[in-house]
């Protein structure tokens, strides 16, 4: 799949432009707004100003000539992502992955044999509650990226994890709550951590919110439902919550092929605090799952080129 590298240019140039204008950090895509809207998100650009979700003017690592998807992954993983040369990401130990094989995918390939490019075939949609047909934006990983990242293994990964505050408690079986499991553990790689306690600061000044936040835990190394690929619960950078009230596709259909009606109980105001600071949202999938928070900040960096 490749991505429409005059229309990004094009789109980047814009967003560049209107920053400018605004002289703020606000998010780009929506610059052509009203004057109202502009001085509405001004207001609220302070706040923003240091999230992942707002680095739309950022510059991108990366020289023009190198794959759009590659510089924005150079830009938000410099730890690890550090370069592109000769059709390959290259990697901070030294490795590095190819960028794209070539292959013309179905819908099922592009998730379970994802190269680095591929996760940029879809477009998460900031604009919209209910995502188009067979829109996965997020869905499709790399492993061999992830891996590098995250660690090739649960004990790799594991070694990574860090306890987190997560204040709302822990989902039971029995459909409760247990508020005495206070901490979740979730990787330090990529500073996920860090981002999920600024979500959390975020959400505890909305009580209103918090009786959909009880987490079902963070990292799971496991194959996803139904699949051969790994789960973003075996990297560490995931966590579910709020199971008592989700919805999953799979209860329509286990297949990936199928119509299936959209469904969520979520409140769009957890989902926005989520995207603020890098984790997308499983309930904008077509094939939805709206406990599922993932931290992805270069598929949000892109939904905002
Ligand atoms: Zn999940």
């Amino acid at each position: 799949m490749k991505i429409n590298r005059q229309s990004i240019a094009a789109g980047l140039m814009l967003a560049a432009m209107s920053c400018a204008l605004m002289g703020t950090t606000v998010a780009c895509k929506r610059a052509s707004a009203t004057s109202s809207d502009v001085a509405q998100q001004a207001a609220v650009a302070k706040d923003r100003s240091d999230t992942v979700a707002s680095t739309t003017q950022v510059r991108l690592a990366g020289e023009n000539d190198v794959p759009l998807g590659a510089r924005v992954l150079m830009t938000v993983y410099p730890d690890y992502v550090k370069g592109y040369k000769g059709g390959k990401l290259v990697m901070s130990d030294g490795t590095s992955i190819t960028w794209d094989d070539g292959r013309k995918k179905s819908h099922m390939e592009l998730l379970d044999d994802a190269d680095p490019e591929d996760m940029f075939a879809f477009t998460y949609d900031l604009n919209s509650w209910t995502p188009g047909k067979m829109q996965d934006a997020g869905r499709s990983r790399c492993e061999a990226l992830f891996k590098k990242m995250y660690g090739a293994s649960a004990q790799q990964v594991s070694r990574k994890l860090v306890p987190v505050r997560w204040p709302f408690g822990q989902a039971t079986n029995s459909g409760g709550v247990n508020k005495s499991i206070k901490t979740v553990k979730f990787t330090s790689v990529n500073g996920a951590n860090k981002q999920l306690e600024k979500v959390v600061a975020e959400l505890e000044r909305h009580p209103e919110l918090h009786k959909y936040l009880a987490q079902s835990g963070a990292f799971y190394w496991r194959p996803v439902r139904g699949a051969k690929r790994l789960s973003a619960h075996s990297y560490g950078m995931t966590i579910d919550i709020g199971v008592k009230y989700s919805d999953y596709w799979r209860t329509q259909s286990t297949n990936e092929n199928a119509t299936i009606a959209y469904r969520n109980k979520y409140p769009h105001a957890i989902v926005e605090i989520f995207e603020k600071y890098g984790f997308i949202w499983g309930g904008r999938w077509y094939h939805y799952d709206t406990m599922h928070f993932e931290y992805r900040p270069e598929i949000l960096m892109q939904a905002k080129l």
